[in-house]
């Protein structure tokens, strides 16, 4: 930190994202992205017509993608709001909602960039804990009396909650925002978005990273009932009216338009979920039931940082994180069958190593 930084920031410990080697072509399942290009037709949109135009600021209210999406959700365009990725949104709705007289509660293994959020807009937050086997029990934030973040499916565990468990921690919070992180929903599990007609508190956050192949894009959106929505509008042209490039609302649209093609890659991750899950199974490790794009698994022979090294130097990239609970599990992201393979062999030589 320099001497001229605001010592408002002393001791804020910034997220680390995932690697991102420059160095050498790895088998890349760290950061949870699709194995798959986008569709063909992304391709085609984000064109030179498109580029020529760039001399123009983009529309502020992305009108026409806001449309679009809300047409694909069922829901209004009022009830939409997009950002630079899911994670600017949930830093909008840190800042919007979130103070120090409004603090925030999620589980204490999920997403790390939600205690980083609560520190950058210091606000005070509640870590609860997880149960045996890594299960969130919902009747931990009923009535809780805090906002609430809760990854559904959660991240890096990969366990789902069902709505009827969500629905009752958003109905005894009245008076607080409910935000469920479903950037992970496409992969299995159920949307609690039809709640967003009953219950005001909800804001549902989902994101074109990972199911569809946009990670880097950057478009996240939020949906939620009219005035949760404006209050994130107000914060968005208080911070940056252009939030949504060009290029990245016409891959969007495009996006929408196709489908078929990430139906198609959403069944190929699922088989692949299934195969890398029963291969580990037979090699003993213990892999946590997934309704993402990715597993939470553990060696039972060789140590999790080990491990993750070990991969490393052969040339895959897991994610591994020296966080007590969790220091010898592996999150590993669910890419094409061959990727898989090369992963499953290197682990299976690995193992032999070790004896
Ligand atoms: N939420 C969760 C639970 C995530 O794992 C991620 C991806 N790292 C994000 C949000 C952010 O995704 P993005 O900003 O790419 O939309």
């Amino acid at each position: 930190m320099s001497r001229y930084m605001s010592p408002r920031f002393d001791g804020l410990e910034a997220y680390i994202p995932g690697e991102q080697p420059q160095d050498m072509q790895y088998v890349k399942l760290n950061t949870n992205e699709s194995p798959f290009p986008p569709s063909p037709a992304v391709l085609a949109a984000v064109n030179a017509a498109e580029a020529e135009q760039l001399n123009r600021y983009p529309d502020p209210e992305s009108g026409t993608l806001r449309k679009k999406l809300s047409a694909v959700y069922g829901v209004r365009s009022e009830n939409v709001f997009l950002a630079n990725g899911s994670d600017e949104l949930l830093s909008f709705a840190f800042f919007a909602f979130c103070d120090e007289n409004r603090p925030v509660a999620f589980p204490n293994i999920s997403y790390g960039f939600y205690p980083v959020y609560a520190n950058l807009y210091r606000i005070p937050y509640t870590e609860i804990p997880l149960r045996e086997g890594f299960v969130l029990d919902p009747a931990d934030y009923c009535g809780l009396g805090k906002n609430i973040v809760i990854a559904n499916p959660n991240a890096p565990t990969g366990r789902a909650i069902p709505v009827s468990a969500i629905e009752e921690i958003i109905r005894t919070n009245p008076d607080h925002v409910v935000l469920i992180d479903e950037a992970y929903i496409d992969f299995g599990a159920e949307s609690c978005l039809p709640l967003i007609q009953q219950y005001d508190n909800l804001l549902v956050c989902q994101t074109f990273s990972k199911f569809r192949s946009l990670a880097g894009g950057r478009l996240g959106f939020a949906l939620a009932s009219e005035g949760l929505i404006s209050d994130l509008e107000r914060i968005k042209y208080s911070t940056n009216s252009y939030n949504i490039n060009r290029l990245t609302a016409a891959a969007a649209m495009a996006t929408l338009d196709s489908s078929e093609y990430y139906m198609e890659n959403r069944q190929k991750i699922q088989a692949n979920r299934a195969y890398t899950t029963a291969a580990l199974d037979e090699l003993g490790f213990e892999t946590i039931p997934s309704l993402t794009n990715f597993i939470f698994t553990r060696c039972p022979k060789v140590e999790g940082e080990t491990l993750y090294q070990a991969l490393k130097a052969r040339g895959v990239l897991v994610r591994h994180w020296n966080k007590a609970e969790i220091s010898n599990w592996l999150r590993v992201t669910i890419g094409t069958r061959e990727q898989m393979d090369i992963f499953l062999d290197h682990v299976r030589e690995i193992l032999k190593e070790a004896g």
